[in-house]
């Protein structure tokens, strides 16, 4: 263990350190976000990529693995940070500290640099396992392209997958919750801080404005579930300014940045 990890470490037992770092963005549009075309829909529309790191005084999370550097050169107008794992370096944690990798779920922009995580045991719903590993993910090249069957064979004969099936506490004081919606087994984050309740909700809410307008992104597996899980985000944070959405470059706005990361790009959620 690093004297930064030490650093980052709450004194408390059952209480977490939450960062989010970004590790890229992109010129996207707002009809990639929100569902049922408009007349703003070719409206430019930043958006941000992140994995959020979670420390407790006994363990350290990393919630998503984002974007390996060889996929990223392949992700239209995408302008890579540097790898996830370098990110968390430059933070002062290394990728043998990570002893837990919760996937929100098995989209490639979340599951990038799972194959560098040598001590990760990685928490998977087993909803999301069973469809990208099932018949029907292959059947549709819209989406087929979202994951990354590289990602899915490291997971499978890494022997450290973790499958969870609901809500489930994984360490005191971090639970996962399944919501499903954005994809079959979605899973949201909820981590006891010294602020109260944050919610990581990942994909299952890609930006403040899909909660706050009730505006579905277009990329979805079942819509009943994705306004249960937009119900379940608000109900597991304790405050609006503790939901923490996926794609959201605001979320480098609303929180202070950490001074240990030169770059600017990571955040101190609470
Ligand atoms: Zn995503």
């Amino acid at each position: 263990m690093t004297d930064r990890l030490a650093s980052l470490r709450p004194q408390a037992p059952g209480r977490w350190r939450v960062w989010a770092l970004a590790y890229g963005m992109r010129r996207g549009r707002r009809g990639q976000h929100f569902l049922g075309h408009d007349e703003r829909s070719a409206e430019p529309h930043p958006t941000a990529y992140y994995v959020w790191l979670a420390v407790s005084d006994t363990d350290v999370v990393l919630v998503d693995a984002g974007i390996g550097p060889s996929r990223a050169a392949a992700v239209p107008g995408l302008q890579y940070l540097g790898s996830p794992v370098d990110l968390l370096g430059r933070f002062g944690v290394r990728a043998e500290d990570i002893g837990w990798s919760v996937l929100t779920h098995l989209h490639y922009d979340h599951t990038g640099v799972v194959a560098d995580l040598p001590n990760a045991t990685y928490v998977v719903q087993e909803a999301e396992w069973d469809y990208w590993t099932g018949p029907w993910a292959q059947r549709l090249t819209r989406e087929r392209w979202l994951c990354a069957p590289e990602d899915l064979e490291h997971l499978a004969g890494s022997g450290r997958r973790r499958a969870v099936s609901g809500d489930a506490e994984l360490l005191p004081g971090l639970s996962v919750h399944l919501v499903g919606g954005h994809t079959a087994g979605m899973q949201l984050v909820r981590l006891a801080t010294g602020a109260g309740h944050v919610v990581l909700a990942s994909d299952a809410a890609h930006f403040y404005e899909n909660l706050t307008s009730d505006r579905p992104a277009p990329i979805l597996h079942t819509m009943p579930a994705v306004y249960g899980a937009f119900d379940r985000i608000t109900e597991l944070a304790d405050d609006a300014g503790l939901i923490v959405p996926g794609h959201d470059p605001g979320v480098l706005e609303r929180f202070p940045a950490d001074g240990a990361d030169r770059t600017g790009s990571a955040v101190r959620i609470a």
